[in-house]
């Protein structure tokens, strides 16, 4: 129903619908990796409620979906508490909606036209806490504020260092992903032992990574790339782009293509070539992050209850029709 003729009555009924909708498909998304709707089903009702929600403010109520990170975490995994919260990501789906995005930061909040344009990685965040340069702690995202510890498991994957090249004490978050070769041979073998086949590579590396038995985990070659640090003081540079090269001298796996932009047509190039290049990249992609690239400017921007106000995700539209799977994640 268009907005206009809708009464607020109505509108918190739909959004009451929506809701339950929208919790039921990220129960079986983040807690069974299992989803049984196409990710475009699930955003475009989401954006419906978004629109529901900010026409009629009253009716947001504190476990909208709008108002939470999604995860949950599983039985079976101890709790890891995250001391600075893993957020989610504020999304568009088209140019206009991006510009837009960028116009009202730099207008209203004088950023200079300085941003870091990264690939959206299609995987599951992780955070990896170091103690004296040694990996100590590896979890999920959980619900933003509650992850699941998962370090066994992260610690089969090769592109993860258990040493630092320093010994200092951080905390870095990235991106765990599957790679699409592991992907294919992956659901080739499921297929020939009669086992359902992954919706996408995300879905199987979330099923791969939170498994109680590592070395389910490390047949399933998956691999990281890291952008962030849940603190940065104890770094030397103050951008994002530079951020990304002290991970790789620490010894991460960053990804490369990033690109520091100073205007929207270098925004909207970078855009435009990995659409194109997507789908000979050998890991999936879902879309581009824009991240403004001073760190101080995005400490002083900060971020709601769900996103940080400094970065947006364009979302690439969806790449093929997805099959649905099935995997009891404990019992494997
Ligand atoms: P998201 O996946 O849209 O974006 C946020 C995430 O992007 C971050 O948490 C991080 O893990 C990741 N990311 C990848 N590359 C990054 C980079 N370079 N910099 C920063 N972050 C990067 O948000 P979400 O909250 O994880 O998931 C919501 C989305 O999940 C929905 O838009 C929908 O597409 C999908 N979903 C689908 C279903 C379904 O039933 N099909 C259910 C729930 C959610």
């Amino acid at each position: 129903m268009a907005l206009e003729k809708i009464s607020e009555q109505q509108a918190a009924e739909e959004a009451a619908n929506l809701r339950a909708k929208l919790n039921k498909w990220s129960d079986e998304y983040y807690t069974y990796d299992s989803p049984s709707v196409e990710d475009s089903v699930y955003d475009q009702t989401y954006e419906r409620l978004v629109e529901l929600e900010t026409q009629f403010p009253n009716i947001v109520t504190p476990d909208s979906p709008t108002q939470k990170v999604g995860d949950h975490t599983l039985p079976g995994f101890t709790k890891v508490p995250h001391e600075i919260p893993m957020l989610s990501l504020g999304d568009v789906f088209s140019k206009e909606e991006l510009g837009d995005f960028v116009d009202r930061l730099t207008d209203s909040d004088a950023v200079p036209f300085n941003y870091n344009c990264e690939l959206k990685i299609d995987g599951l965040a992780i955070s990896l806490r170091y103690e004296n340069g040694i990996l100590v702690q590896g979890s999920t995202r959980g619900n933003g504020q509650i992850g699941e510890d998962i370090t066994r498991n992260l610690k089969t994957i090769k592109s993860i260092p258990r040493k630092l090249t320093r010994p200092i004490n951080i905390e870095v978050r990235g991106e765990c992903y599957m790679p699409k070769s592991s992907f294919a041979s992956l659901n080739e073998e499921r297929q020939n032992n009669g086992l359902e086949p992954f919706a996408n590579p995300r879905n199987a590396a979330a099923g791969s990574l939170r498994q109680l038995d590592p070395r389910v985990t490390a047949r399933r070659k998956l691999s990281t790339f890291m952008y962030n640090v849940a603190d940065y003081d104890d770094l030397e540079t103050d951008t994002q782009s530079g951020l990304l090269e002290e991970l790789k001298a620490l010894g991460f796996t960053i990804n490369p293509t990033y690109r520091v932009a100073h205007s929207m047509n270098a925004i909207d190039a970078y855009v435009d070539q990995y659409q194109q290049l997507r789908d000979g990249l050998p890991y999936g992609i879902d879309g581009i992050v824009i991240k403004v690239n001073s760190l101080p400017l995005q400490r002083s921007l900060g971020a709601t209850v769900k996103v940080p106000r400094w970065a947006i995700a364009f979302k690439f539209p969806p790449e093929e029709v997805q099959t649905v799977v099935r995997e009891i994640v404990w019992t494997v």
